[in-house]
């Protein structure tokens, strides 16, 4: 299907869709309805040639429902979280599993922590079992494992979620839908309006742009989407930030974006190795000067000249961010090195590493430019 807008155009064969916790339940009912519609919709535009997999929040909130005698309303901690998204995701996937076998469509549960994203084999079968899926006729319905995933290893909210699926299944269009229209500039103001189309390379402050609201079930918010978009963005992938609560939405956004905005940038596709370097969580950071920026920004390997600071017990391998001296995030890429060994040979020329380092057969650059994603 295209997708055209202001004389830009997107095909779209694969698209990920992102359902907040708003559009399952209101935390007093759940909303059948707008669920059915949606499954009506996503089969007919299915028909249309375009595959779907669907990322869903849901699992806490209805958990919470079934208990909502004796825990109320109050915040919940973590464990208790947890505990409920096991008794939510089952009545989630229930839900879905209904809604679309009334067009004849089967759906398959994929539950996913960051763990799965950081290492490579992991990603790499989740990208494998989703694809074999599609083949199938199956629409994947994606959550993150709420029940196991503690703190340090949580994507928290689904909004990143969906953008790293996205990213991992090579799909064309990501959208994210939620309770409001789209991006409004000025949020909260008088001059505020609905944006149809962002450019983040020449819109890059759109935070102050954000506003946010609170909602006791789910955790995203306008800023984790923005970031969401930013990331798809990364590698030429648009995003749409839409109402979920709209009759007919997503056939609006896939037709010529009649409701709803777009998130684009003048990237490049990425390799699905740099997609999945970009799904990494950092271990550390390098704060680089304002040559070695250059250097990287005109994407060229880092070298241990232009490192001013090593922060992060990190090693060889590992994922860490690469910053100017203003902390400006410039990239992220696969490092040579350990923390100790980029302390030592930070400043110096890379002739230097073997002397330094007591060590022959060493890399020459700290990140190889094939190993990092330049922001
Ligand atoms: N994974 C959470 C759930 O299913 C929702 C996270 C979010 O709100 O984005 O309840």
């Amino acid at each position: 299907m295209r997708l055209e807008v202001n004389g830009l155009k997107f095909e779209i064969g694969r698209a990920v869709i992102k359902l907040g916790t708003k559009q399952v339940t209101d935390f007093n009912t759940i909303d059948h309805a707008n669920l059915e519609k949606f499954a009506a919709e996503v089969a007919a535009l299915r028909a249309r040639g375009v595959e779907f997999i669907l990322t869903a929040s849901g699992a806490i909130g209805l958990g919470r429902l079934q208990f909502k005698d004796k825990l109320g309303n109050g915040k919940l901690d973590l464990s208790r979280k947890q505990a409920l998204a096991g008794v939510g995701q089952i009545e989630l996937m229930e839900l879905f599993k209904q809604k679309f076998a009334a067009h004849g469509i089967p759906v398959g549960q994929v539950l996913l922590t960051h763990a799965i994203f950081d290492n490579r084999n992991t990603y790499l079968n989740a990208r494998n079992t989703l694809n074999t899926m599609l083949e199938m006729g199956i629409v994947p319905v994606i959550n993150e494992n709420d029940s196991v995933a503690v703190e340090e290893i949580r994507f928290g909210d689904n909004d990143r979620l969906g953008a790293l699926v996205a990213l991992l299944t090579d799909s064309d269009l990501y959208i994210m839908l939620s309770d409001i229209d789209g991006f409004y500039s000025d949020y909260g103001t008088p001059e505020s309006k609905l944006m149809k189309i962002v450019n983040l390379d020449t819109e890059p402050s759109l935070a102050r742009h954000a506003g946010d609201k609170e909602f006791n079930l789910s955790t995203g918010g306008m800023v984790t989407k923005l970031e969401a978009a930013r990331l798809t963005n990364l590698s030429c992938v648009p995003s749409v930030i839409a109402n979920g609560f709209k009759a007919g939405i997503i056939t609006a956004v896939m037709d010529n974006l009649r409701e709803g905005t777009i998130f684009i940038s003048n990237r490049c596709k990425l390799s699905q190795k740099k997609r999945w370097i970009s799904a990494k969580r950092p271990r550390g950071k390098l704060v680089i000067d304002d040559g070695a920026v250059g250097a990287v920004r005109a994407h060229k390997s880092l070298l241990p000249s232009g490192i001013r600071m090593v922060e992060g017990k990190f090693l060889r391998g590992d994922l860490v961010l690469v910053a100017g001296t203003d902390g400006a995030k410039v990239a992220a890429g696969l490092v040579n090195f350990d923390a100790g060994e980029c302390a030592k040979i930070a400043g110096h020329k890379s002739a230097e590493i073997e002397i330094l380092l007591g060590e022959h057969g060493r890399e020459d650059d700290v990140i190889h430019i094939d190993n990092m994603v330049v922001y």
